[in-house]
């Protein structure tokens, strides 16, 4: 028996089978290998072939018997009683036909003349928005090369005083039948009428304005509504705000996808801010009232006696405004102690005689955990 004779490896099915499995099996074979599903091809034209022969013979109990008795039913090259093996097996498969039939027009569209109204496209547009934005939300005016529905003729696509009128090709259904020869045998296919279209009725007056769509190209201006929080991806849906419909249709929604620009003094970490504040060794050491400019205006902070860098003063809820939340993340200043390089001999002087005070002159250096905060703020601000 060769491959094109294993019937019951055609239809995937064991040997012992029922006749609703096969019935089964050959039914999900027969969709999957519709031209509508699978293309036509002269493979998939030979393998409906194998599969209608197999079906034909484990479908019918003699056939079934003889074949299992090791004979072929269907005569050497086993396409005897077809013609061409594009028909389907006789009798009984009216269902088979539904299921097609449903699946090459769309399946449970409903039957009837199709609306000329229809939702317009959602609208997807970028935006970049400054730092800044994201911390307190904004509200940004964008343009939009969209569809706004037309005036004249208040969607309905004719001009105005005149009405569409029943489709004469159709009757009104917007639908045509007709029955074409396919590799499983004559079928009916329902499609679209092409004189109106689908719709059921003919305009025969369009609409001078919209040319009998209904809507308009323009370019309209839409308010944005930033919120605090927002970050680079973020999409903000304004419902309504993209293309009108045609023929009257509601708008689409408009998304508008967010981008952050990097900002040279502020860097983000969720929502938290942070930055870094290059201070002399002089107030490091003796400590110091400093002043920092943050997008909250300038703010005064503390440095404290013998800070050392990499120290950070937490400024609270002067970070990212939390997303649909009231409260804000926090600033984190990092300390950056800002070693002298003495200027001249008096200011040379001046430090030997500290390092001596503190018994530096053989200066010991101490070796430092890579961890610890900074560290660990470093790396997580560098992506690690
Ligand atoms: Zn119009
Ligand atoms: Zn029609």
């Amino acid at each position: 028996m060769n491959e094109n004779n294993d019937y019951y490896g055609i239809l995937g099915v064991n040997h012992d089978a029922s006749p609703e499995e096969i019935k089964k099996a050959y039914r999900h074979l027969a969709r999957q290998l519709h031209p509508d599903v699978a293309g036509d091809s002269p493979e998939a034209e030979e393998k409906i072939k194998d599969v209608n022969r197999a079906y034909d013979v484990l479908s019918n109990p003699d056939k079934r018997r003889q074949y299992d008795l090791g004979a072929d039913p269907l005569g050497p090259g086993g396409t005897a009683g077809f013609e061409g093996g594009f028909a389907f097996p006789q009798g009984g498969f009216g269902d088979i036909f539904e299921s097609l039939f449903h699946a090459a027009t769309g399946g449970g569209r409903p039957a009837g003349p199709a609306s000329r109204q229809s939702r317009g496209r959602d609208q997807l547009e970028a935006c970049s928005i400054e730092l800044k934005e994201a911390v307190f939300g904004s509200s940004r005016d964008l343009k939009l090369s969209t569809f706004t529905g037309c005036e004249r003729c208040s969607g309905s696509c004719c001009e105005p005083g005149t009405s569409p009128v029943k489709c004469q090709a159709c009757g009104g259904s917007g639908q045509v039948t007709r029955v074409v020869r396919s590799l499983l045998g004559n079928m009916r296919t329902t499609s679209p009428c092409p004189t109106c279209q689908g719709f059921g009725t003919v305009i025969e007056h369009p609409c001078s304005e919209c040319a009998g769509t209904g809507r308009v190209r323009t370019t309209k201006t839409v308010s944005v509504k930033v919120p605090a929080g927002v970050g680079t991806g973020t999409r903000i849906r304004v419902p309504g705000g993209a293309e009108a419909g045609p023929g009257g249709g509601p708008n689409g929604d408009l998304y508008i996808e967010v981008r952050v620009k990097n900002d040279p003094d502020f860097q983000r970490d969720g929502d938290d801010l942070h930055c870094l504040l290059k201070v002399p060794m002089t107030a490091a050491a003796l400590g110091a009232r400093l002043q920092v400019e943050t997008f909250d205006g300038t703010q005064d902070i503390q440095v404290k006696p013998g800070t050392q860098s990499g120290e950070v003063v937490t400024l609270d809820g002067l970070g990212v405004g939390r997303l649909h939340r009231k409260d804000r993340g926090d600033l984190k200043v990092h300390i950056q102690v800002l070693t002298p390089k003495p200027a001249d001999d008096s200011e040379r002087d001046l430090l030997r005689q500290l390092a001596k005070l503190r018994g530096e002159e053989v200066p010991e250096a101490q070796m430092a955990s890579s961890g610890g905060v900074f560290g660990r703020i470093r790396d997580k601000l560098a992506g690690k």
